[in-house]
């Protein structure tokens, strides 16, 4: 037989059952956020994770071209944002690699 103390302890652990499992689907809600996130940055920089343009903070600043430049031993890259146009073009040594 069930006492009313019995009752109401029961009550608090499903109340707090309750308020666990809502925690818990709170979390896992977040998780896939977090996983949608994740899984847009992971393609926005599958290419090329080191260019941001430095005009509008997007991820489409990619190289065009790189010619060298006569009579030094350096090479001109040039660089074009996707997104809003912004040009630019960098100076570097021959066989220096761009550094991220
Ligand atoms: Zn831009």
């Amino acid at each position: 037989m069930t006492t009313p103390a019995e009752i109401g302890l029961l009550g608090r652990i499903l109340g707090t059952f309750k308020w666990a499992w809502g925690r818990i689907q709170q979390r896992l809600h977040r998780l896939g956020d977090l996983e949608r996130r994740v899984a847009i940055l992971e393609k926005a920089l599958a290419r090329c994770p080191s260019e941001a343009c430095p005009a509008c903070g997007g991820r489409e600043f990619r190289a065009l071209k790189s010619e060298k430049i006569e009579p030094f031993e350096a090479r001109r890259v040039h660089f074009r944002c996707k997104d809003c146009d912004y040009e630019d073009f960098l100076v570097r040594p021959v066989g220096q690699k761009l550094q991220p």
